[in-house]
């Protein structure tokens, strides 16, 4: 392929990423107040700002493009919208009425779909680094995992964990391998739950299985 600047880039595949944008142009949003074709921006509770009776879920937020997360999200708008509907507080809601994690991304899980998968818990090392943290990037390759060679032959993938080295909490965790779809929530839990390194030993992954990796990173860890 040549590019408009003439240089020449050669690939098996091409991958077109048009972004994402909001079908909101002709649903009346002018006639509450917001701009036709605007994504609508919302509070914690899932309120649109500038309505005290519109609430917005999924993409068209802005928050987390993520099925999972459109899903949380009307859980907990359901559950505002109810008890805000009984006259009571918000925030006495199950799960506090809030939804958690949007502004902050490090709460937010993420898989893709791709070959090999790839996916991970936020915080990434460059995020990290850019909010200012100390913290630490513990690489692994996954064939050193013994369920790796058990899931597939020729087992290629990779682990890195990220560590708040003031806190020893796990900050973020990525993996990219096959099967690794299923390692994400271990790293929801983590992340989600501050669980400090020292406890995380005592989280002993079943022989031999995938999950095995995080063992495998704390050993990288303590070096
Ligand atoms: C290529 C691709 C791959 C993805 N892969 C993943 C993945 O692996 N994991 C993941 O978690 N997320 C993935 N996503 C993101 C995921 O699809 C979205 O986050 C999720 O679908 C958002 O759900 P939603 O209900 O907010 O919106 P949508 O699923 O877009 O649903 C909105 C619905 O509203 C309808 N609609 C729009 N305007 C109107 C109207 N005026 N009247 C009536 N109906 C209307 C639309 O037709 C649509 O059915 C992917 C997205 C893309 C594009």
């Amino acid at each position: 392929m040549v590019l408009e600047g003439g240089d020449h880039v050669e690939g098996d595949e091409v991958l077109f990423a048009t972004g994402r944008k909001p079908r909101t142009e002709d649903i009346g949003l002018e006639t509450v107040g917001l701009t036709p074709g605007s994504w609508l921006d919302v509070d914690d509770t899932l309120r649109v700002a500038g309505s005290d009776w519109l609430y917005a879920v999924g993409d068209v937020n802005h928050r987390a493009l993520m099925t999972h997360q459109g899903k949380y999200q009307a859980r907990i708008a359901g559950a505002v919208i109810a008890g805000r509907a009984r006259g009571g507080d918000a925030s006495r809601t199950p799960g506090g009425g809030r939804a958690r994690g949007h502004r902050r991304p490090r709460r937010r899980p993420a898989g893709r779909v791709q070959r090999p998968r790839g996916g991970g818990r936020r915080l990434s090392l460059a995020e990290a680094e850019r909010a200012g943290r100390r913290v630490r990037a513990v690489d692994l390759d996954m064939r050193s995992v013994a369920g790796a060679g058990l899931y597939a032959q020729g087992y290629r993938g990779h682990a890195r964990m990220v560590v708040d080295l003031d806190r020893e909490v796990v900050l973020g965790a990525a993996f990219v391998g096959p099967g690794i779809g299923e390692l994400l929530h271990s790293a929801t839990v983590a992340v989600a739950g501050e669980v400090p390194i020292a406890r995380l030993w005592h989280a002993v992954p079943a022989y031999p299985t995938l999950s095995e990796v995080w063992l495998r990173l704390l050993e990288a860890y303590r070096g």
